[in-house]
Order: C-alpha cells, then structure tokens, then sequence
C-alpha cells in the first residue's frame, strides 16, 4: 500500500522530512466506459490531490502510454481520446500534490481494461447489437482468485426490442414459455423488462445493484467483466453472452421477475428437455450452469435473502442457448421486492458467498 514515486522512482514508505507530507493515498477507477467511440474514466476524488494522471495503453505493462493529465482536486472524470475502435486499453489512474515546482504521486491504482467486440469469436455472429464495449476490472485485494465474473444488470439496451435475434443456435424453437412463447424461434434482442411497483424501471434496479455486486466481488478477489454500467448498453443479451463466453469464468445476470407477491429469489434453471440439453453448448455447460445458479441460490439464502420455493425455475433462456461457461439468469425479487441500499447489499453479500462456495 505504502508507495511513492518520486522524480520517477518508486520508493516503499519514504519518510523523510518534507516528502513524508505529501504523501497520497492512490485513487481507483470507479467506472471505466467506452460508447459509440467515447471513452470515460471517472474515480473516487482524492481529498489531499492537486489533480490526476489516468494512463492508456494497449499493453497491460503500459510501455508507451499516453498520459492525460487532470488538473484540480475536485475532478472526477476525464474523457480519452484517439483510442482505437477495435483494440482493448488498458487504464489506470494516480493522484498527484504539488510541493514547490516538484509533482509527488500516489502509487498506480489497479488498471481496468476496455474491450471491444470481435467479431471472430463463437456466435457472435448471432447477436445484432454490440457496438458499445465491455470493461474488465481487475481486483485489488491482496488476495485475488484468478477468476473473472461476468455481472450482466439485466435490460437497458435501446432499440433491443426492434431487433429479433435467434432463439437457439441451431434454429430450433424454445421449448418452454417464458417472455417468449414456447416454439419461438425468433425473440427480441433484449426486451425493457417490467416496472417495479414503485415506479423504479427492471433496467435502473439491476444496474444498481449491479454495481453493488460488482464492488463486493472485487474486494473479495474477483475480477469482474461488467457489460453495462450506465443506463443504456448497446450490447444485446446474445452479444452479452458472447463478451462474458470470451472474457469472463462465470456470467450472472440480474433481474427482477414480473410476479408482484414478493415470492423472493431463484435462479432460472435449465429444462429438462431431452433436445434442448443435447444441444451444443447447452449439452455441454447446462449441469454447470444449474450447479452455478444452486451455488448462488444458496449463498443468497445463507445471507438473509427471502427465496421462492426450491429456488429455481426452469425456462429456455437465450442466454443459457449461447453459454460456454457457467452461466446464471438470476431473478432477485420481484416488482415488489425491497430494493433498498441495504437489500441490494444483502442480495450482493449472497452472491459473493455463493461465488466462494
Ligand atoms: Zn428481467
């Protein structure tokens, strides 16, 4: 923790009179975004900074980085310019106090990386939008677990309701009821979801917790890949898939289900229909798939989350049609569920225990 570079060099807990003042506990990068060819970095402010260095780069080592300096103690985001559409960057922040005509910095904060779509990778043909990128967080605690989760806040993709996408791979109808009707072979890319009770839209209550999520899982080791992180992602539920198959271990996507009795939680589990779990890359991955949403089911029950019945219920998703890895549409409540602050952390401590276990 203790770092300090000065004139260049890094130095373990300097102290020494005159520097020992000035020195900054490192900042860390809050949300990292690129959307239709912009790129946005904001942090947490640093009470002591005169201002920011944020580094981009191609290479995760940050060899020929370009620099953007932000100046003022009160600032909180910057925009970056000139990155390439088709390349990941990686980006990383420090805070910097001025002392004469000399700059003293923090340490580096963990970098976060973007990454655009590709087009080679398995599917991804299948979806329709992806023009936005996802970014990839990598934990600071001093214990991490090499594994990366995917949290995917369920909905918030304009015009994914005018766009149909294949409900299976192979062209085959969905073989059970859900918001789409079974024997479908087409749906809509990402639909809006429903409207909680008090007013609050399915895609504002996910995205808020799915920041939640996100903070507790990268305190307790995880890297996490996160594909929407503001109110509209122009990625769809199969582009989503595809981003989490390529760049995560695990995808858990959050939602709130349409029932108004708050029935409480439960993972959507894969049929049992005989073609539906033959199918490629169902046939392969749905065992994993229940085992995750289970684990999940269990850890949110363990934390003090009110759960449906078993806590599961079985419907042809499309994300389950397209997942490669361990993959979870996890329904957290319902329209009148509580989403409080404190439910949301409560919900977001559940799916951490359930990750450990
Ligand atoms: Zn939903």
């Amino acid at each position: 923790m203790a770092y300090k570079t000065i004139n260049g060099k890094t130095y373990k807990s300097v102290i020494s009179p005159g520097v020992k003042s000035c020195f900054l506990k490192g900042s860390s990068i809050d949300i990292l975004t690129k959307k239709a060819g912009n790129t946005h970095v904001s942090w947490r402010k640093n009470s002591k900074a005169n201002g920011y260095q944020v580094q981009y780069s191609t290479k995760q080592s940050f060899k020929k980085a370009r620099v953007k300096t932000v100046k003022g103690q009160n600032k909180k985001s910057a925009k970056l310019s000139k990155l390439k559409n088709t390349k990941s960057y990686y980006v990383r922040l420090r805070g910097y106090v001025r002392k004469g005509k000399k700059k003293y910095y923090s340490h580096w904060s963990t970098c976060a990386k973007i990454i655009p779509w590709n087009g080679k990778w398995e599917f991804a043909g299948y979806s329709k939008i992806h023009t936005d990128s996802a970014t990839l967080y990598f934990s600071s605690a001093p214990k991490t677990k090499k594994k990366t989760v995917c949290i995917n806040a369920g909905h918030g993709t304009k015009g994914g309701e005018s766009v149909m996408t294949l409900c299976h791979p192979d062209g085959s109808g969905k073989v059970t009821g859900g918001s789409t009707a079974a024997g479908a072979i087409r749906a809509t890319s990402i639909n809006s979801g429903t409207v909680l009770n008090d007013g609050t839209t399915e895609a504002q209550a996910t995205l808020k917790l799915a920041m939640v999520v996100k903070k507790k899982l990268l305190k307790a080791g995880y890297n996490v890949l996160m594909v929407r992180e503001g109110e509209d992602s122009q990625i769809d539920n199969i582009g989503r898939t595809v981003f989490a198959n390529n760049c995560a271990d695990y995808h858990i996507a959050l939602h709130y289900d349409s029932s108004s009795s708050d029935k409480g939680a439960f993972y959507i589990s894969v049929p049992e229909n005989k073609s539906y779990r033959n199918m490629y890359p169902v046939s392969k991955n749905w065992k994993k798939h229940n085992k995750l949403g289970k684990n999940l089911v269990w850890g949110m029950e363990n934390a003090g989350v009110k759960i449906y019945g078993k806590g599961e219920m079985a419907i042809d998703l499309t994300q389950t049609s397209y997942s490669t890895i361990p993959s979870v549409d996890l329904e957290v409540g319902d329209k009148s569920s509580n989403h409080s602050n404190k439910a949301l952390k409560t919900i977001a401590s559940g799916i951490v225990k359930g990750m450990n276990k």
